[in-house]
């Protein structure tokens, strides 16, 4: 197999280590991303050089402080082709950013009657926010279902939308089934009705180009980690229309306009959703990654991770009594399975014992685990670092967890 990529893992220090006497295999990145270099080192320099708070003091440092700050958020705004740095508001990840959305634009326009749209696939970060907001509005929560394989019935997301319609909100990659979803077509459908798309983008912007307008997105959510960055960072991406309506979510310092003794007014986008200090050294590192992701070139890492992917999927599926969860193909760069009658968690425990990192359990997604017919499962998935060994290893894994419950 000719990959996209070629070897990156010495860019990531990390990937030297030895687990257990073998060396890491990491098939764990969708629940978090190993760090480059050059993140740790941006993140390094800017606390022994630079340090200070952003948007206050006058000082050299703050100045310099602030300047890497607001860079952060054009680099930020560029990767995904956002309209300009006020429609890139920095939160904690991609959980804040869909409650943010959920409480100031869903609590001010919603009403008894409206429908909101989502589908079984949905991680509880973009399906408790809906379930709370049609609980707190009266409005009615609705599912696109899905086909055998574990794509969006598009039959079925027709029928759903309709004039009640107000937001649909959908993960472009899902986390466990590995499905791309065409969020274009159902932002056509949606915008048709005049309703909002809002974009889970957790899995999708590490692993593929972005671009909003074409995405057909209003708002996209989106988490440092998952991309090479830092955690504790994240993104929520609105049009400035749809952010300038929303309400802010959280009160405080560096989001006012003006204040007196009884009431306040907002700062304009994006500080008017950043109350308080912001994580300021995570922005930077977040740019940091960007920069590397660029470098490498967001085509190939979508090429390369689509290769890993399926060719997971091809050799797991091949192996008895080895059951792997979605599509074959086209598929993002992970893959569910499960080994008959062992479970998920003692699969992840003899994979560990032989270096080779992956996720077991139900991956937030409760929900889709019923559809599944299953309590949990387990993920393997990969990111750019990794290589066809790197497949071979897990396949190892799998046939020693195999001998060693001697099924
Ligand atoms: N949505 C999806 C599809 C995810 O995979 C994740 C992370 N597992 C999230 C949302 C939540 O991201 P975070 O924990 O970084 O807020």
């Amino acid at each position: 197999m000719t990959l996209a990529l070629m070897d990156r893992k010495a860019d990531f220090p990390i990937l030297t280590r030895t687990i257990n006497g073998h060396r890491l295999t990491y098939l764990d990145s969708a629940a978090t991303s190993q760090k480059p270099r050059s993140v740790i080192a941006a993140m390094n320099r800017f606390y022994e050089e630079t340090n200070a708070n952003v948007l206050r003091s006058v000082h050299t440092l703050a100045e310099e402080s602030t300047e890497a700050f607001h860079r952060a958020r054009v680099s930020t705004a560029e990767f995904i082709g956002a309209a300009g740095s006020e429609e890139v508001v920095f939160t904690r990840g991609t959980t804040e950013s869909l409650n943010m959305v959920a409480r100031g634009w869903g609590d001010k326009f919603l009403k008894p009657g409206d429908e909101v749209v989502v589908s079984p696939m949905e991680h509880h970060s973009n399906l408790i926010p809906w379930q709370r907001l049609c609980q707190r509005t009266g409005a009615r929560l609705r599912f696109i279902e899905l086909n055998d394989d574990g794509s969006l019935a598009m039959d079925h997301a027709r029928a759903v939308i309709n004039e009640r319609t107000r937001l649909a909100a959908l993960s472009r990659i899902s986390n466990v089934l590995g499905t791309i979803n065409p969020i274009r077509e159902i932002a056509d459908l949606v915008h048709t009705v005049g309703g909002i798309m809002v974009v889970d983008g957790a899995q999708s912007v590490p692993h593929e180009p972005t671009a909003v307008a074409e995405l057909g997105a209003d708002f996209l959510a989106f988490s440092g980690h998952k991309m090479c960055g830092p955690t504790g960072i994240g993104v929520l991406w609105g049009r400035a229309e749809l952010l300038d309506a929303s309400d802010p979510v959280d009160f405080g310092g560096e989001m006012i306009s003006y204040v007196n003794r009884e009431s306040a007014t907002w700062a304009d986008l994006p500080h008017k959703f950043e109350a308080g200090t912001p994580n300021i050294a995570g922005a930077i590192g977040l740019a940091a990654a960007i920069e590397y992701l660029n470098e490498v070139g967001m085509a190939n890492i979508a090429q390369h991770g689509r290769q890993l992917g399926e060719t997971a999927y091809q050799r797991l599926s091949q192996l008895p009594g080895v059951a792997v969860f979605g599509p074959p193909s086209p598929r993002a760069a992970l893959v569910a399975f499960n080994i008959d009658k062992i479970h998920p968690h003692d699969v992840a425990q003899v994979f560990d014992s032989r270096g080779v990192a992956i996720r077991a359990g139900h991956h937030c997604c409760q929900p889709l685990m019923h559809w599944l017919h299953a309590a949990a499962t387990a993920r393997a998935s990969f990111y750019l670092y990794n290589q066809p060994d790197d497949i071979d290893a897990l396949v190892d894994a799998v046939e020693a967890t195999k001998r060693y419950f001697t099924i």
